[in-house]
Parts: C-alpha cells; structure tokens; sequence
C-alpha cells in the first residue's frame, strides 16, 4: 500500500491571525495571513496531504461551543481554496481535563496517520508553540515552528528546548519541506 506524505498544521496562530492569549470562534476573527494559501497549495501541489490538529479549549474553558468550532473551521477550510484540507481535528478540553487529545498529546496525530498510511520520516508538523514541536516530535514528524502569534515569544522562553526549525512563517516553512524532498 502506498504511503502518504504529510504536512499537520496549527490553525491559530500558524494558518490564521492570532492574537496570542485570545480565542477564535467567531467567523468574523477568521483571517490567513498573507501567505497562508498560497503556501498550502503549494505543498498540495508537491504531493502533500494536509491535516489541521487545534487545541480549542475555549469549548472546555466554557467560552464557545462544538458548535461555534465547526461552523468556523467549515469556513474556513471553504476559504482556503484551492488548497485542500483532508481533515481537521481538534481537541475540545481545557487543560484541567486531563485528556488524551490535547498537544502535544498524539491521539489526533496516530488516528490519522493510521487512516491515511501516512509516512512519517517524510512528513511535517507545522505549528507557532512548543506543544505543537513536541506533539510533532512524539509522532516522529519532521517539526517547523513559524514566529506568527506565539512563535517568538516561545522561543524566547523555553530557547533550545524548542528542538525544531524555525523560520518567520509559512512560506518559509514551505521552503523548508521542499529544500527536504531534494535530500
Ligand atoms: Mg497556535
Ligand atoms: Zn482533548
């Protein structure tokens, strides 16, 4: 059977505008950064399958509901045509909860490298804080952590803890995996 490579992402913060420490239900805070289409289609066009995992615990925390998320992710997966997003999932707890599904937790991450075949040693995740590296990490998934939102902030704070590449944002995180594939 052949296997899929792959690129996770983020969503706040790495595929739209995040002002870190808030939370984005509503359709009128949906918005990419510059380069946000583009660089997926072209990592569609490379032969990636693309994949969001979210941590929203603003449905845990009481601030929105499943409800509100899916409606926005509908959207949002509608607006980022014509890249193509196979499947979102996301984590609906607060911390508090202790879950499994929370990053850097895995459990998003294997349900859908098992669905899809996905090849790991060739695949990325993608993603603005620590949790997303090691949530990248645990998965033995190639990690990039762009500077948008939170990304300076968490360098700043745990340095090389970070165990990733970094780069300003998405684009360059697409020049990245494709400097990658010419290995
Ligand atoms: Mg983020
Ligand atoms: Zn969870």
């Amino acid at each position: 059977m052949k296997k899929i490579k792959a690129v996770f992402l983020d969503r706040d913060g790495t595929i739209i505008y995040e002002k870190p420490g808030t939370y984005i239900a509503d359709i009128k805070d949906l918005k990419f950064y510059k380069n946000t289409i583009t660089a997926l289609t072209q990592l569609n066009k490379a032969g990636f399958k693309l994949f969001i995992v979210s941590n929203q615990s603003g449905i845990g925390r009481g601030y929105f509901t499943k409800k509100h998320v899916e409606n926005f992710n509908k959207q949002m997966t509608n607006n980022l045509k014509p890249a193509k997003i196979e499947e979102l999932a996301y984590c609906p707890h607060s911390p508090s909860q202790k879950c499994e599904c929370r990053k850097p937790k895995t459990m998003l991450g294997k349900t859908i490298i098992k669905k899809y075949n996905i090849d790991v040693e060739n695949s990325y995740m993608i993603g603005d804080k620590k949790s997303d590296i090691d949530f990248g990490l645990n998965l033995n998934l190639t990690p990039i952590l762009v500077k948008t939102a939170n990304g300076k902030h968490q360098i700043k704070k745990y340095g090389s803890k970070i165990k990733a590449v970094k780069v300003a944002g998405l684009k360059q995180a697409v020049l990245v995996i494709k400097r990658g594939m010419k290995k």
